[in-house]
């Protein structure tokens, strides 16, 4: 005979990809409550198909949350109700918070059943410091709100874990180079799945790998924090203005690094004249001036490094 489930919440995370990630008690749960609250009936049929049960479901989303919520929340004195989601941990990105906070205020049982979550999956992928992190969920779509939503939070010191759809991918990585600096970042692409990747590289290189080639699958963005605040040497700079120099013209140049590192511009101005100015003979090399390096020296235009398990051919 089935256990029979204390009335009240049972919010269950379920798979972001990988079936295999539904945990056993999510299954026991899945398999006894009373009713299950879905975001799509579809999605979790097939869930539910995976682990053999049928269970009630009753739709419970962004459009028709207000209306069905007082009605679950009364079920709850008697019944045993499980929130999922269409994957991962309900509230995240997904409806939820408000079914939660009603029932508490009813004085429900509120129990939660952790798991998959893409957001926490993402940041074990992309080594980038964990101590930290601030979730962003999606940001708007339009460029000027996106904009705002990253000046906001320029300067906290933590790493950032987005979500974002293939199409905008290199908008949104290119904004958040141009309102952040041009960190080190990690896209995290179909966690679980058999086309599972994480790349890693700056903000600038990652959207210029991704602008021509927006990747398919569900994507997790993460951001590594504002580095110390240590003022940049002038070997910063110098490198800065080398990298910049192989892509623009001086002045450019120098004012793209001005703004990237906060320094002066007209100093960088002549700093890059001298750097691009022609190496004298062997032997000849004048205090101060120093050699763009050769093409095989400089740094790579487009430092991404890609960590695949498995790749597309795409
Ligand atoms: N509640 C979910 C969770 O716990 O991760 C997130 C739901 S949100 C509506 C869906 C977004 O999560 C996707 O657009 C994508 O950005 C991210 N996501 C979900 N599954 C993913 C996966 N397997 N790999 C990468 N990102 C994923």
């Amino acid at each position: 005979m089935k256990p029979v489930l204390a009335p009240g919440l049972y919010i269950v995370a379920t798979p972001i990809g990988n079936l295999g990630d539904l945990s056993p008690r999510a299954s026991e749960i899945l398999s006894t409550a009373d009713v299950v609250a879905v975001e799509d009936s579809r999605v979790t049929a097939g869930l539910l198909r995976h682990i053999g049960v049928k269970r009630p479901m009753l739709p419970y989303h962004d459009h028709n949350a207000d209306h069905v919520r007082p009605g679950l929340i009364a079920r709850m004195a008697s019944e045993s109700v499980a929130l999922v989601s269409d994957a991962g941990t309900p509230l995240i990105s997904d409806p939820g918070y408000k079914l939660v906070r009603d029932a508490r205020a009813a004085g429900h049982l509120v129990v939660t059943i952790p798991g998959p979550c893409a957001a926490v999956a993402a940041l074990t992928l992309a080594g980038l410091p964990t101590d930290r992190f601030l979730f962003l969920g999606f940001l708007p779509s339009k460029q000027h709100a996106r904009a705002e939503a990253i000046a906001e939070i320029a300067s906290v010191r933590a790493t950032l874990v987005l979500y974002e759809s293939g199409p905008r991918l290199a908008a949104c990585l290119s904004a958040l180079a141009e309102g952040l600096g041009d960190r080190e970042a990690g896209v995290a692409r179909e966690i679980t799945k058999k086309f599972e990747e994480c790349v890693t590289g700056t903000l600038s290189a990652l959207a210029a790998r991704y602008a021509d080639a927006p990747p398919r699958g569900e994507i997790v963005i993460v951001v590594a924090p504002p580095g110390e605040a240590r003022p940049p040497s002038v070997e910063d700079a110098d490198s800065a203005l080398v990298e910049a120099l192989t892509r623009l013209p001086v002045s450019k140049a120098a004012g793209e690094v001005a703004k990237k590192l906060g320094l002066d511009r007209r100093e960088l101005y002549a700093r890059a004249m001298e750097l691009k100015s022609p190496l004298p003979l062997a032997g000849g090399v004048g205090e101060g001036v120093v050699s763009a390096p050769s093409p095989a020296e400089s740094p790579s235009p487009n430092p991404v490094s890609g960590e695949t398990r498995k790749r597309e051919g795409n």
